[in-house]
């Protein structure tokens, strides 16, 4: 590579490299895995197949084809005595809580204690609702752990998580503290795992029994880079929304045209549909946002109050006030919400419809995809209206694609081209290692031979007997390469 002679020479060389470099990463990536399979202190969860059938038939929908098949890829880690360590991605809207919920009604029918851990109060709440009113006619428990919590309500339901009253346990990070010991934990769900932390995940995987664990995802890892940051883990795709979902209509407005959008809004209010309004985010002044949220309140108020309720919600508030705000809009007691981001993440009212959002150039694509997402959950129309005056191209770029693609697996693979990965996925928590030569997206197809090369290796022979070299080069490197957890 060199010192080549001529161009040709050159390419051949860098490609050699290329795959070189890529192999030995797939090489101890799947080794990984191979070994996990092999540890034989995963749990069997023998679940009742007749009752789960029988739950699935209580839903009040068709599950759609995608859902059966990852529910039937989870089942079969469940049954078996490895460990699952598994992803499940699927675009905001496709429906992974059920797949969660039946999943976890599974591992009860085996005998075992469910957990659901979420990065917020509000989600927390609204998980814990839902799934409370799916199993009431199962004769399943349901309980809820949160920090907000009172001390009183505390004690008797840690009481019945470790005497195992509790069949499933739904909460915040509040669910891998120490005082919190589980009667028999044997499968354990993270809802939107990218907002938790390398060491939360490893936590609830040592938690007890060490249960079989199942993150989920709306932030899909572009297809480029999902073989090189989750090598180690199974994937499952959720690669389709259910039927009748009107795709989102996204439009970008300039500020000076945001009177035609405040119209609309009130069009679609008085459509009885409701509406959210996200105010701009300020990089690193909680202060500032607070301020901007409260003007564009009070703007909104005075043109929509008192014939539609509006409220308010932001980040400072107590945890019971936002479940307070969350539950009145839910229930449509609110019709214009008011909120900074921290609607962001999976909170899901069917009846509103239009998603409206300032300085939306301020976002990242991956969250303004994933605030579109909050709207477009039921059988109405659905608007996302993005205000912005980019200044300058990636801005205009964030807007352009927003405005042509509804599907998040395209959202991330252009907010990868835009920022490269390390913006992407931070450092520490990526998994996403740097190459010397190659370049996981350019060389994208070469990262996809090296890895069906290993595949196949590991296949035929998963103790490398017949390749003493590649068993001393993983031997080397076992101490000092991979921080996967
Ligand atoms: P996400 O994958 O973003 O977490 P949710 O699980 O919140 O999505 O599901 C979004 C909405 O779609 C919910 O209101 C849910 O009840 C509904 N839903 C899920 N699966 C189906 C289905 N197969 N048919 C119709 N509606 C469904
Ligand atoms: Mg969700």
């Amino acid at each position: 590579m060199h010192f080549p002679e001529t161009y040709p020479e050159a390419k051949q060389a860098r490609r050699t490299a290329i795959f070189h470099e890529f192999f030995l990463y797939q090489l101890q990536l799947q080794s990984i895995k191979q070994s996990e399979r092999h540890v034989a202190n995963g749990l069997a969860l023998h679940y009742q197949n007749a009752a789960l059938k029988e739950f699935i038939q209580t839903l009040p929908f068709e599950l759609t084809a995608a859902q059966k098949r990852v529910v039937n890829e989870i089942c079969l880690d469940l049954k078996s005595p490895t460990h699952m360590n598994r992803l499940l991605q699927g675009d905001v809207g496709s429906g992974k809580t059920i797949v969660a919920a039946i999943t976890m009604f599974a591992a009860v029918t085996a005998g075992y204690q469910a957990a659901l851990m979420v990065p917020t109060e509000i989600l927390a709440e609204q998980h814990y609702q839902k799934l409370k009113q799916l199993f009431a006619p199962m004769n399943v428990t349901v309980g809820l752990l949160t920090g907000s919590i009172t001390a009183k309500e505390r004690r008797p339901l840690l009481a019945d998580i470790e005497n195992g009253r509790i069949n499933i346990i739904v909460g915040t990070h509040a669910l891998i503290q120490d005082a919190v010991n589980y009667q028999r934990l044997g499968f354990a769900v993270i809802d939107e795992q990218h907002r938790f932390g390398v060491n939360q995940r490893r936590i609830l995987r040592e938690k007890g029994l060490q249960p079989d664990v199942l993150a989920m995802t709306a932030t899909p890892i572009p297809r480029t880079l999902a073989i090189t940051a989750y090598g180690e883990m199974d994937v499952s795709t959720i690669d389709e929304l259910p039927k009748g979902r009107v795709p989102i209509e996204t439009s970008w407005v300039r500020s000076n045209q945001v009177e035609q959008a405040l119209s609309f809004v009130g069009t679609q209010l008085a459509q009885h549909s409701q509406v959210f309004a996200i105010t701009p985010l300020i990089a690193e002044s909680e202060q500032m946002d607070l301020k901007n949220a409260e003007e564009i309140y009070a703007k909104l108020s005075e043109r929509f109050a008192p014939d539609y309720q509006v409220a308010l919600l932001h980040g400072k508030l107590k945890d019971d006030e936002k479940n307070r705000i969350m539950t009145a809009f839910s229930e449509n007691q609110i019709q214009l919400l008011v909120s900074t981001t921290v609607v962001e993440v999976g909170v899901d009212v069917p009846n509103a419809t239009v998603m409206l959002i300032f300085d939306a150039d301020r976002f990242g694509l991956a969250q303004l995809h994933q605030l579109r997402g909050r709207v477009g959950r039921g059988k109405k129309q659905a608007y996302c209206l993005l205000v912005a005056d980019p200044k300058n191209q990636q801005g205009i770029d964030r807007m352009t694609i927003m405005t042509e693609t509804n599907d998040g697996f395209v959202v991330a693979q252009k907010d990868l081209e835009l920022r490269g990965p390390g913006e992407v996925f931070g450092h520490q928590q990526s998994g996403v290692p740097t190459f010397k030569v190659g370049d996981p997206i350019a060389d994208f197809a070469s990262l996809q031979v090296a890895q069906q090369a290993v595949q196949k290796i590991f296949t035929t022979d998963p103790d490398l007997t017949h390749y003493p070299t590649l068993k001393q080069y993983l031997a080397q490197q076992q101490q000092n390469y991979l921080t996967l957890d």
